[in-house]
């Protein structure tokens, strides 16, 4: 089970449905495609040149069934959409570049923000890594407490101070204990005001700044956590979020509740991020490393 059934089940299903009884290709077969796919939030970008594609080799070849018309079909799907590719998934297990590796967590409320820290907390701990939480998202106290529930589960120490307190404050506190301990991984979570734009960048760079005083690089990755079932909407909030920080991934989350699991695929295209975790449930084992090729073999079936 890899969480996206819905996506996969979606696009086979009205695939089949498109190619049933047919070995020819015409107008109202390329349309009927394009909006499968559009559907499937693969993008439209993406979408055309699929169709593009498949219109030109449908010119040169003949299909004796409908088998050999579908086999087609997937074919040039999986070979477009792999196209695209410049994600560099890396293992949980590998060793990392630097000491703490500092990584940044960003995205506005509601999006999997504390969900996805508690799993990579998890994965990283699993792995041997020595892991610290750092609770910046001092706005809400409830975030502060829900964070904690989930680094007792995940089975690491987590930093915070009062409510209200400053999140710099906090990340300083975070960083010199990692150093202090030698913890290879710090997970910041940030607080996702996006509605004040102008607060939030200041917040990020004084953060960012305030780390830098005790590990020079940091912070190594900012990562934008983006709701997979909001369509375009995740779009539009990860170029605002862009302006504000120097985002360097995604982690797009809730695949699992979504037939449109192609938006993985637009997003990375659109914004020319790298996908690096995808979510697939509620779980603190829900969270896999993207693999395009795995994704898109796991949406063709
Ligand atoms: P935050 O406000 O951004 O920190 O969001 P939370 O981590 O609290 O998550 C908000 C809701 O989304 C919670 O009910 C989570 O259980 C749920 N959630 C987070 N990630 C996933 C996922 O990958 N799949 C599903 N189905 N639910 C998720």
């Amino acid at each position: 089970k890899d969480g996206l059934t819905k996506t996969r089940e979606t696009i086979r299903d009205n695939i089949s449905r498109l190619t049933q009884g047919r070995t020819e290709i015409d107008e109202e077969f390329l349309e009927e495609l394009e909006n499968i796919l559009i559907a499937a939030d693969v993008g439209v970008e993406t979408t055309l040149s699929i169709v593009d594609r498949i219109t030109e080799r449908a010119k040169e070849e003949t299909y004796r069934s409908e088998d050999e018309l579908n086999n087609m079909l997937l074919q040039v799907m999986q070979e477009m959409l792999l196209d695209a590719s410049e994600d560099h998934p890396v293992d949980f297990d590998a060793s990392l570049p630097a000491k703490p590796y500092v990584i940044l967590i960003v995205g506005v409320n509601g999006v999997g923000k504390t969900t996805s820290i508690a799993k990579l907390a998890h994965n990283y701990h699993k792995s041997g890594k020595k892991v610290m939480i750092a609770a910046a998202d001092t706005f809400r106290a409830a975030a502060v407490e829900q964070l904690q529930i989930w680094a007792d589960r995940a089975g690491v120490p987590m930093v915070s101070q009062g409510q209200g307190a400053d999140p710099a404050s906090v990340v300083f506190d975070a960083v010199s204990s990692a150093v202090a301990r030698e913890a290879d991984v710090v997970l910041v979570d940030t607080a996702g005001r996006l509605h004040n734009k102008a607060y939030l960048m200041e917040e990020l760079a004084k953060i960012m700044r305030v780390a830098k005083k005790k590990v020079p690089e940091a912070p190594h990755e900012v990562l934008l956590v983006l709701d997979g079932t909001t369509g375009q909407n995740a779009v539009s909030q990860a170029r605002e979020f862009t302006k504000c920080v120097n985002v360097t991934g995604l982690i797009i989350t809730k695949l699992d509740g979504t037939a449109k699991g192609g938006i993985v695929l637009s997003i990375s295209r659109d914004l020319h991020l790298p996908v690096k975790y995808i979510g697939v449930g509620e779980k603190i084992d829900d969270l896999q490393i993207f693999d395009r090729s795995k994704f898109v073999g796991a949406l063709m079936g």
